[in-house]
């Protein structure tokens, strides 16, 4: 089991004992039910009527004319929820319930992957659980309460920071001790195995769609394909549709925060080291004595010290790039979105975006790029008006 669930050396199963039945229980589910018949026509079913699948691929025009080349957005910030979130916890939901678990528990930073968890819980009828910081709890009060009215309980983690993390551990916690009726629904492609393997499948949907809609209406496979990175999911969905795609280049944006100078950032493949956290090995953000340091980016989804293995390891073989773009492009990301496309993309794809901004002017007029909007930015009004007040 220790080998499992490897890119290179990064990912594999660093828990406690008492877990383990646990993480191997849930891989045997998956690779039971993934392909089965039943399953899959379910879960298409939902993926079509309840999130809203296939969304579609759209040419930027306007943005494509001001950077000099042609941009085109993969629109996951149509989907139910707002995001590319309920990709995830739709199959990993629909896969509780083929497992005959009665109730769920989750993580979240911002509260999107538990609304998003919270949505599914009432679609299927499950007991919900939600862990979250405290200080978490405090500064996204809204998904707290949306949360709330889907029928879910939401438990403040008062330790450590108070924050992702800390919400991580009491539910892997509280996992331990009530593994029998309960499914956890992890958020993103990290974690122990299985879970970056499982996150993957069910986001590769994102991929497979863009693939497929670049050859029906574009007559050939973009050049470069990008997406923002906080755990890696939304990115390693997309990815996957291309990896076998050797010209086609592969570009993650991560959160550079204030800047990678500072220290204060959130970038762990552009600036961390490999360590272990959360079950997995993977680059993390942390100091000389190996302790995780704080992250800090405008946007919560990206606020995460590590990031999921196949990342890792997508790096290291040079397969895939990963720069990070930082809090003050980002914003000016968003206005331009705004004005030119009348498009609100959450801040996390904002920095996916604003890199392509960057590339104003140096790539060839032919180059087609595909970004992946993974969410639409209603929810980060309240933040951009704090950094940036709109004129009159
Ligand atoms: C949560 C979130 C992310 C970051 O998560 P990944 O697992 O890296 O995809 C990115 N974009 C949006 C809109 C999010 O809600």
């Amino acid at each position: 089991m220790k080998y499992k669930g490897r890119f290179g050396d990064y990912g594999g199963f660093y828990v406690p004992e008492v877990l383990i039945p646990a993480l191997e229980e849930l891989e045997k589910a998956f690779y039971r039910f993934y392909k089965d018949k039943g399953f899959v026509n379910e879960l298409s079913q939902l993926m079509a009527d309840y999130a809203g699948r296939p969304t579609p691929l759209y040419h930027a025009k306007r943005l494509s004319e001001y950077v000099g080349f042609n941009v085109y957005l993969k629109r996951e910030d149509l989907l139910h929820g707002g995001a590319h979130k309920v990709n995830n916890t739709l199959g990993q939901g629909l896969l509780a319930k083929y497992m005959g678990k009665t109730k769920l528990i989750a993580e979240t930073g911002a509260g999107q992957h538990g609304l998003a968890t919270a949505m599914i819980g009432a679609l299927f009828g499950m007991e919900t659980k939600i862990f979250m910081g405290a200080i978490d709890i405090e500064r996204q009060s809204v998904n707290v309460h949306k949360m709330k009215l889907c029928g879910a309980q939401v438990i403040s983690v008062k330790g450590g920071t108070s924050t992702l993390k800390d919400a991580i551990n009491d539910a892997l916690r509280y996992w331990t001790a009530n593994v029998n009726d309960t499914f956890y629904l992890f958020g993103t492609a990290a974690g122990p195995h299985p879970y970056p393997t499982i996150v993957k499948h069910f986001q590769s949907c994102i991929g497979k769609e863009t693939r497929r809609q670049c050859l029906h209406k574009l007559g050939r496979l973009p050049d470069m394909v990008l997406a923002c990175v906080g755990g890696g999911s939304n990115a390693i969905g997309m990815f996957s549709g291309f990896l076998n795609d050797k010209k086609v280049r592969l570009i993650g944006i991560e959160a550079g925060g204030r800047s990678l100078s500072s220290g204060r950032h959130a970038a762990s493949i552009s600036a961390g080291k490999p360590g272990i956290l959360h079950g997995a090995k993977a680059y993390l953000l942390q100091n000389a004595e190996g302790q995780v340091n704080d992250t800090e980016s405008v946007s919560a989804g990206l606020d995460y010290p590590s990031v999921g293995p196949e990342h890792c390891y997508l790096s290291d073989i040079g397969r895939a790039t990963y720069v990070a773009v930082e809090d003050k492009d980002v914003l000016d990301t968003f206005e331009l979105m705004c004005k030119t496309e009348g498009i609100l993309p959450a801040l996390e794809s904002t920095h996916a975006i604003a890199y392509i901004v960057s590339q104003k002017g140096k790539l060839p007029a032919k180059t087609i790029a595909v970004v992946n909007l993974s969410g639409r930015g209603d929810k980060d009004v309240g933040i951009v008006e704090k950094f940036r007040p709109v004129k009159d």
